[in-house]
């Protein structure tokens, strides 16, 4: 089968996170490339959100899985480490979804990320958008989130840490 790389593209927009399933692989920026080869054969590159990220083994079984599932014959998926995935790659689609999942979306840019070491980050509450907020703990429900809590409305909440 004859398949385009606007197609591919259309159907990673379709394969969810598993982490956070309101979020596809395109909302997070993780898909770099796609190049269609003859024979049916597709390569994907993906940059991983956070190198101890356990979800990205999954995130490449999806990807395969998907694009199997169409009917594209063989499909491989190449890992990019560099240049590193920053939260900037997420779209404003991502943000805005994740926070209606009740996750904080990361806040400005991966510039800011001194700022993550000494002094605590402030993060406004998906909830209330408060920005009276405490980080609880490093590690939210997972090592890409950090757990925070806010002051006013009392509820905990994940962080996807900006990177
Ligand atoms: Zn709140």
């Amino acid at each position: 089968m004859v398949v385009t790389e606007a197609q591919i593209w259309d159907w990673l927009a379709e394969v969810k996170d598993p982490e956070i399933p309101v979020l596809t692989v395109q909302d997070l920026g993780i898909a770099r490339e796609v190049l269609v080869k003859e024979e049916g054969a597709v390569t994907v590159k993906i940059t991983p959100t956070y190198s101890g990220c356990p979800a990205m083994n999954e995130i490449e079984q999806n990807i395969r899985q998907k694009l199997e599932a169409e009917g594209v014959e063989k499909v491989q998926v190449e890992t990019i480490l560099s240049p590193p995935w920053t939260t900037d790659w997420m779209s404003a689609e991502g943000r805005r979804k994740l926070k209606e999942y009740g996750i904080a979306p990361p806040e400005g840019s991966s510039a800011d990320k001194k700022t993550l070491f000494g002094t605590e980050k402030k993060v406004t509450c998906p909830h209330c958008d408060s920005r009276n907020t405490k980080m609880v703990s490093q590690f939210g429900s997972t090592a890409c989130k950090s757990l925070y809590q806010c002051q006013d409305c009392r509820e905990p909440f994940d962080y996807f840490k900006c990177l």
